[in-house]
């Protein structure tokens, strides 16, 4: 049976008809660069997240960058975040001037590990950012905990939470910040690149709209610089809409989940995907871990089943942060995870069959790569 690894058609199908009507509605407004639309979907957006504020922006990559801007972080100033990450998190980091300094994540949720926090503050250290890897939060009491004693803030990367909890609370509700991204393949996902920022803080969403729009309070009238980082019209209407179904398209990813774990039970626990305590996963990515990944992979793809890699490298192991000096040994568990992820198909749309097929080529996979 083929698997693909992503099917964002069917994901779209059965909604075509009421995408295609809100994308009509922001042509017969002409409303394309910020505006009504985006206003209407932040409001949504902000009540999903239960945040008082959401700030459409251009993509994930600007979110965390202008919330790291919006805090006045630049260079001469550190900021904590971990290796295992999509590059955009240290990225956007780097681009503000400040320097990412990394700490290990745990091996059980590949999340920020706090026991790190303490080795690597240091008195140019403004802020804290961990990312809720996969589709579950990092463990945020003793991150916010650590953040409070030394004075410093946090924001969250949600890029792949949308929905999750920690304790009850959702992602990006309990930082200084909270930075999503709107790539197609995300949880939410748009028709291209958007991005979002959500906080509670009313001084700071003004500081990001006015970053957000070359600086300027008044038209033509620029305090301070910023960039263009406005969100589409139309991304935000289609966004509006699909918003509408994330609750029940991340109820049925948590049913998959629990479906490859029922089927998987006979595979060893450090192999499949766990949840810390308190949270609610969404999952995003299913990574597992296997030994010898090149094997595997071949013999996923036999059998007609995609499968993905995230991530290959760790960041402070990329060749464009050779200047950080980092070796490896430096970060082991995030290097251990590079090596041995292979992320399986989910997502909403995935059938009963499908799940099976691929736990069965799984077990294979596993049998022949310990065998030879
Ligand atoms: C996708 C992603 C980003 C970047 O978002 P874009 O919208 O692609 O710019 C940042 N961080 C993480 C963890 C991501 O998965």
């Amino acid at each position: 049976m083929n698997v693909p690894f992503l099917d964002l058609k069917a994901h779209h199908q059965p909604h075509r008809a009421e995408l295609a009507a809100a994308i009509h509605e922001v042509i017969a407004a002409a409303a394309f660069a910020g505006g009504p639309f985006v206003t209407r979907f932040e409001t949504d957006f902000a009540g999903y997240c239960e945040t008082p504020h959401a700030v459409g922006v251009g993509s994930g990559t600007d979110a965390l960058w202008l919330a790291l801007m919006a805090l006045g972080i630049g260079p001469g100033d550190e900021v904590i975040t971990v290796p295992m990450t999509f590059i955009a998190t240290a990225e956007a980091i780097s681009r503000t001037g400040a320097r990412p300094v990394f700490v290990d994540i745990e091996d059980t949720t590949y999340t920020m590990d706090p026991a790190n926090l303490a080795r690597a503050v240091t008195p140019r250290t403004k802020a804290i950012l961990p990312v809720h890897l996969f589709g579950q939060m990092a463990d945020m009491t003793p991150i916010l905990e650590f953040a409070r004693a030394h004075g410093i803030a946090v924001i969250e990367d949600a890029a792949q939470a949308h929905g999750a909890r920690y304790e009850g609370h959702r992602a990006g509700s309990l930082g200084t910040a909270g930075c999503f991204s709107f790539y197609p393949g995300k949880n939410l996902g748009a028709f291209g690149e958007a991005g979002a920022v959500v906080t509670s803080d009313a001084a700071l969403a003004e500081r990001l709209r006015v970053l957000l729009d070359h600086g300027q309070s008044r038209k033509y009238h620029h305090a301070t610089l910023g960039w263009n980082c406005r969100m589409d019209g139309i991304q935000a209407a289609v966004l509006q809409v699909k918003l509408r179904h994330l609750e029940h398209n991340n109820e049925r990813r948590r049913q998959h989940a629990m479906h490859y774990a029922r089927v998987l039970a006979g595979v060893p626990r450090r192999v499949l995907p766990a949840c810390g305590p308190g949270r609610t996963h969404v999952h995003h990515i299913h990574a597992i871990r296997v030994p010898d990944r090149i094997t595997f992979m071949s013999h996923l793809e036999f059998r007609g089943i995609g499968c993905g890699i995230h991530y290959p490298v760790p960041v402070h192991l990329q060749e464009a942060y050779a200047s950080l000096g980092h070796r490896r040994g430096s970060f082991p568990v995030a290097e251990r995870c590079a090596a041995q992820f292979v992320s399986l198909p989910m997502y909403p749309e995935l059938t009963t069959d499908q799940i099976e097929a691929v736990a069965q080529a799984v077990e294979e996979a596993l049998c022949i790569s310990v065998a030879t």
